[in-house]
């Protein structure tokens, strides 16, 4: 048989905001609103280790600094800038360093730089002044600070760009207080301004690439948790997905319903439709399927072929029932024609084998699968167009025998027409 997958390409999640985001672009370095925090989120989370390190630069950096400026200044003039590295570097680096070292990082950090990188830079201004009286150029730490900002502190493009534009402005401010002359002042203006200006060329460049990568790297996870036909989940994902349910389940003692449904005599529809027609179906079906499971924890996949899987977490055997009814009342409405089923309304059907649960400790999701499997087998044996639900056979379940076995008397059955 020829892989229908290879009828179209793989897609991507239908209505997958990260390719809509991507599709759309962002000029303006922002996204809409979930995505925009869900992409702060994961950009505060990994850059914290490298925030962490260029903390630790910062602070050697002043050391130095503080060290040269010691051995060139005077000592009532050192004495005035070791006062403002005491009054504005020492608090603000501490409270970072707490900050970024603490649970409440997250929530606090982007506030700490807000204030903390201008009034950092003023600092660093005011040290640069009162050094340029005494006919020592500290520009250059100035522009030191105003690199850092830009491209160390983890900060997102317009913070940073205000953080530096108030030092830059600080530094035309306090020039001109001090009075250090036309040229002199002219020139260093020129040296922060060019600074700016490559500091936010270089950092809107990176915070674009950031944004696109993140955008990427969330599709492409997306893509491969989804079925390239259908668009809904696919098995890969089902599986990984009641992997976590399970224990999850049993933590909340919640009860698990799954619906595994069937597509009758699909070979045939196939045959005689064709498999463009065939792919076509289960994509409608596949629609119609999703629209069953909307809770967040509930999943709809693709199980394989022409089966698909429905999971209602915290579900028991009236929401399999009410669950079982609204699918195949959905495949009705879809009124799809099947002139080549041997049944005498020729139009298509499904089967559904649904299994209720109360997941227990030392006992695996595998049981779990196999008994609503032993549904949908049963519904077939009946006759198709049928559901079958197995709540109470889980207890005398024992995997691989169950079907041989008489496990599943008549009479243990429901059947929910
Ligand atoms: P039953 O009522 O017992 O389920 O019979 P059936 O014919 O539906 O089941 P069977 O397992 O014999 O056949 C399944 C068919 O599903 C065979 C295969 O061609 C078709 N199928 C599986 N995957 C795809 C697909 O991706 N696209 C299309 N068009 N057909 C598919
Ligand atoms: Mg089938
Ligand atoms: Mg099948």
């Amino acid at each position: 048989m020829r892989d229908p997958k290879a009828t179209k390409p793989a897609g991507a999640a239908p209505q997958s905001p990260h390719a809509a985001q991507l599709e759309r672009g962002f000029p303006r370095l922002r996204f809409e609103p979930g995505l925009e925090e869900e992409f702060k989120s994961v950009h505060r989370r990994e850059t914290l280790p490298q925030i962490r390190r260029n903390l630790w630069l910062g602070i050697a950096f002043l050391i130095v600094f503080a060290i040269l400026t010691h051995m060139v200044l005077g000592p009532e003039t050192s004495r005035q800038l070791d006062l403002i590295r005491t009054a504005t570097f020492v608090p603000l680096l501490l409270i970072t360093l707490v900050v970024v070292h603490s649970r409440w990082y997250e929530r606090l950090y982007p506030i700490v730089c807000l204030i903390g990188a201008p009034l950092f830079g003023i600092g660093a201004v005011a040290i640069a002044v009162i050094a340029a009286t005494e006919g020592v150029s500290l520009l250059s730490a100035v522009v030191l600070v105003t690199i850092y900002i830009y491209f160390m502190l983890g900060m997102t493009f317009y913070p940073a760009l205000a953080s530096a534009l108030v030092v830059f402005v600080a530094y035309a401010v306090a020039a001109q207080m001090a009075e250090l002359g036309t040229a002199p002042m002219t020139i260093d203006l020129s040296v922060l301004a060019f600074t700016n200006v490559i500091g936010a060329m270089v950092g809107y460049s990176l915070e674009r690439a950031n944004r696109t990568n993140f955008l990427e790297e969330r599709l492409l996870i997306e893509t491969a948790s989804r079925d390239g036909l259908t668009g809904i989940h696919n098995r890969r994902f089902f599986d990984e997905h009641i992997d976590t349910l399970w224990p999850q389940a049993i933590r909340d003692r919640s009860a698990l319903v799954l619906l595994l449904v069937d597509i009758d005599h699909f070979k045939a529809y196939n045959d005689y439709y064709g498999h463009q027609a065939g792919d076509e179906c289960l994509r409608q079906v596949a629609v119609c399927l999703s629209r069953s499971a909307r809770r967040p924890l509930d999943v709809t996949a693709r199980y394989g072929g022409e089966e698909f899987a429905v999971v209602l977490y915290d579900a028991r055997r009236d929401h399999a029932e009410e669950a079982a009814r609204r699918i195949r009342a959905g495949i009705e409405a879809l009124a799809i024609d099947h002139a080549a089923s041997p049944a005498p309304e020729k139009r298509l059907t499904v089967s559904i084998g649904a299994a209720c649960v109360e997941p227990v400790p030392g006992r695996s999701c595998f049981g779990f699968i196999q008994l609503a499997d032993e549904a949908l087998y049963a519904a077939k044996e009946r006759g198709r167009d049928r559901t079958v639900i197995m709540d109470k056979e889980y207890a005398q379940l024992s995997t691989g025998a169950f079907r041989k076995g008489a496990a599943a008397p008549e009479d243990s059955l429901s059947t929910v027409v």
